[in-house]
């Protein structure tokens, strides 16, 4: 346990913090904290199995369940100063016996002089009653800095008495970022019996642990892909604009030190079957980073406060994994229903804290926001400065359409040059690149069954004439959309259309 979190956490119970929650898994390690700051105070500890037991030994001392324990070491604050620490409880929280006699230690201790108990919470779960809001302080273990990683590395080398060159450390610390020490220490021993040494080639090690970490929590998702910047077809100025920050990422710590600032990230809207989604695969394969999708509706709890705890979560998971590309896909349905009444205001709590977040953020996570029906959007999020750029991505233009036909006759081999461009995008005026792609597919579908080789563009344009494109099926939402972007200060995705197309 670092020095930083133990003077955080001293400072907490000196100016009175009654109730102090800590979120953590790792029992041995507030345990030292707490062993730390609590030099000549009494400890009581709860433990559900057992009921009271002994702090430093852990051995059971009466068994008794959480009602009885708080009973019996109540008056303990009278006699001297005392820590209460209460582990696992997280499901005793709702029962209103426990909350009113946690709720008379914490008043007691704010505004009886002779009376002085903290009590601590510790549990992976954060369960926060109505009743006891006021009074409880949320602890996060703050995750190692720098310097600290390094010194975690160097305690480790020290311990193993094994040589390790100052640049790999330094280098593996970076990598490291993120992590807390649980993980760091856990990472640092796989490294070693791996090999009997720590180089750099760990790195790849410290990358694959922190997909188990998002693998394990599930608020978060790894998205695998093939699609590069090659498979969109048009969008350049798009495309112009990420390759631009793609120089940054590959260069982050020269960027910072020359003065740049890191890139925040991009909001995409724009017509269904466009290439949204597309491009924030690209972006990933583009940046040479892991791309992690965040589903806002995974993160909604039942429980007080619980969502936002999710959403906390989540975030600092992707500070944790980054750097990478955060994807909120269809953002505009993630945060629906604000303005509206959704009875707790949940949403709005959600939606402010990623604000906030988004604002704050310094890390190198790459936010891709994705959304094509603004309508509902709340106008805070469409305001410069929340994301480096908004970018509008219209139906396909002719020159466009036609990149987009090459791209996917070409990925399935069926490419032909003698195919008429000219002909083939004045058949599809409003067609979207999804519908073009289905084109595309049926017709080579067509050509197998019917055994022939060759493509030609009266076959493509059959498929053309059989597919009903989005602005035949969706005519009102694309009018809604359009009308909607006239009135934002948005960038168009696309260059404009050259007059000869060939
Ligand atoms: P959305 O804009 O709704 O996120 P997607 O990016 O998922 O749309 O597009 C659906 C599919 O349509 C893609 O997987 C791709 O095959 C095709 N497509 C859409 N736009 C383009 C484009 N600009 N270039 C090439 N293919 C495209």
């Amino acid at each position: 346990m670092k020095s930083n979190t133990v003077d955080i956490l001293a400072s907490y119970i000196d100016s009175l913090h009654s109730i102090i929650y800590i979120n953590h898994f790792d029992f041995k390690v507030i345990d030292e904290a707490i062993e730390k700051v609590g030099q000549g105070v009494k400890c009581v500890e709860y433990n559900n199995a057992f009921g009271l037991i002994d702090f430093k030994t852990k051995s059971p001392l009466q068994e008794c369940d959480l009602e009885q324990f708080l009973k019996l070491v109540f008056d303990d604050g009278f006699e001297q100063e005392t820590f209460i620490i209460l582990k696992d409880v997280h499901n005793e929280l709702n029962n209103p016996i426990i909350i009113s006699l946690i709720k008379r230690i914490a008043e007691d201790n704010i505004y009886n002089e002779n009376y002085h108990a903290t009590v601590f919470i510790i549990s992976e779960i954060i369960v926060i009653p109505k009743e006891l809001e006021n009074y409880i302080t949320v602890f996060d273990i703050p995750l190692p800095v720098s310097s600290e990683i390094i010194e975690i590395i160097n305690e480790f080398i020290e311990d193993l008495e094994i040589t390790v060159e100052q640049d790999v450390i330094n280098d593996i610390a970076l990598s490291f970022k993120g992590l807390n020490e649980f993980q760091i220490k856990q990472i640092l021993n796989l490294a070693y019996q791996d090999g009997g040494y720590i180089d750099k080639e760990d790195k790849l090690l410290i990358l694959k642990e922190k997909e188990q970490l998002v693998k394990k929590s599930s608020m978060l998702e790894i998205v695998n892909f093939k699609e590069s910047i090659d498979d969109i077809g048009g969008l350049e100025n798009l495309k112009e604009w990420l390759e631009r920050k793609a120089k940054i990422f590959a260069n982050m710590d020269k960027a910072i030190k020359f003065g740049v600032d890191i890139p925040k990230g991009i909001m995409i809207i724009g017509m269904p079957g466009c290439g949204k989604s597309l491009t924030a695969k690209a972006t990933a394969s583009l940046f040479e980073i892991p791309l992690v999708r965040l589903d806002v509706g995974r993160l909604l709890g039942k429980y007080v406060g619980e969502s936002e705890e999710n959403m906390r979560k989540a975030l600092k998971l992707s500070e944790a994994i980054s750097p990478c590309v955060l994807w909120i896909d269809e953002i505009e349905k993630a945060f629906a229903g604000i303005g509206s009444d959704d009875g707790s205001g949940v949403t709005i709590r959600l939606f402010g804290q990623f604000l906030t977040w988004l604002q704050e953020k310094e890390n190198t996570v790459f936010i891709v926001a994705t959304a094509n029906d603004i309508s509902k959007m709340p106008p805070e999020f469409l305001r410069k400065g929340r994301f480096d750029e908004l970018f509008f991505v219209d139906l396909p233009n002719g020159e466009e359409r036609k990149k987009i036909f090459d791209i996917h006759l070409k990925k399935r081999k069926k490419w032909n040059k003698f195919i008429d461009s000219i002909a083939l995008i004045k058949e599809t005026e409003g067609f979207n690149g999804a519908d073009i792609e289905a084109v595309v597919k049926d017709t080579i579908e067509l050509a197998f069954i019917e055994e022939r080789e060759i493509i030609s563009t009266e076959d493509l344009i059959k498929s053309v004439k059989d597919t009903k494109s989005i602005s035949d099926t969706l005519k009102d939402k694309i009018k809604n959309i359009k009308e909607i972007i006239e009135h934002i200060d948005i960038k168009c995705a696309s260059k404009a259309e050259k007059d000869n197309i060939s």
